[in-house]
């Protein structure tokens, strides 16, 4: 799949429904959200916490999230990296190397 461009909007709460293409990021909740990249539309909720969760950081510009986002509890199974804004898919034969370093491949989805 093609590496694009995600915009960000940071936000108190959720709009609902999410528009694609946009990461949303709630400091005060302490969550970013964003409708999976790969167009299913289904909601992806990440968690932010420094032990069990993800990190951003945002240099003024672009956000960057880590670890990589793999979205194994939906049917699209998609895994990517967000680096600088942009979208960077993981290859299928890399996932299994990856499941196993991060245990935190817990995240939330609605719908
Ligand atoms: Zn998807």
């Amino acid at each position: 799949m093609e590496k694009f461009k995600l915009d960000y909007k940071f936000v108190e709460s959720l709009p609902n429904p999410l528009e694609n293409g946009i990461l949303y990021i709630s400091v005060s909740f302490r969550l970013i959200a964003h409708n999976c990249c790969c167009g299913c539309g289904k909601k992806v909720v990440l968690n932010l916490s420094p032990d069990d969760g993800w990190n951003f950081t945002y240099d003024g510009k672009t956000i960057s999230v880590y670890p990589s986002i793999g979205n194994y509890g939906l049917k699209c199974q998609s895994h990517y990296f967000i680096t600088k804004s942009v979208v960077e898919w993981v290859p299928k034969w890399k996932d299994d190397r990856y499941r196993k370093r991060h245990k935190n491949w817990s995240f939330q989805f609605w719908k």
